[in-house]
């Protein structure tokens, strides 16, 4: 493998809570919906993992940001799975014959407790990746109750993605 090939890009994202559950705006994280009775706000379906792990790769192509590709003002984008806007990315990836090698994802969040879905989690990122789980890890960490995180206010995301390519 040619090391000058290879591309490093990291991802970080955060949504807010909002004050009250609703049942249009589930919790979506990693492409699973999650029985915890708390909504994200955003504009799309608010997918802290999926939204770090786009920017992650958008950085490692020298390719702007998720915002730059899908912004939060355009109607077409109101409500958007996550996973429709990686598969853009990913799409991207492959036009520049770019592939993944591994991807790390670090979710701080005081709630809800992950631990119960990790497994789903994770075979959901494989799929939506398209890559052996071997190759990605899925932890999360609190803030032990520091800051806003800590005031369970909102959930945030670090990704970080190594690529492949022949150029
Ligand atoms: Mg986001």
């Amino acid at each position: 493998m040619n090391v000058n090939s290879m591309r490093i890009g990291h991802g970080y994202d955060v949504h807010r809570f909002a004050n009250e559950y609703s049942e249009n705006k589930p919790l979506i994280l990693a492409g699973v919906s999650l029985p915890d009775k708390m909504s994200l706000l955003a504009h799309s379906d608010g997918d802290v993992i999926l939204h770090a792990l786009c920017d992650a790769i958008l950085g490692a192509l020298g390719a702007g940001d998720i915002g730059l590709h899908f912004p939060d003002t355009d109607p077409q984008f109101a409500g958007a799975s996550s996973g429709d806007l990686l598969k853009h990315v990913l799409a991207l990836m492959d036009s520049q014959e770019r592939y993944l090698i591994n991807v790390d994802i670090t979710v701080i969040a005081e709630v809800p407790k992950l631990s119960p879905h990790r497994v789903n989690m994770i075979s959901s990122l494989a799929y939506l990746l398209e890559l052996p789980e071997q190759q990605l890890n899925l932890k999360a960490t609190t803030t032990e109750g520091l800051g806003a995180i800590g005031r369970k206010e909102g959930i945030a995301c670090a990704a970080v993605v190594l690529l492949a390519g022949n150029a």
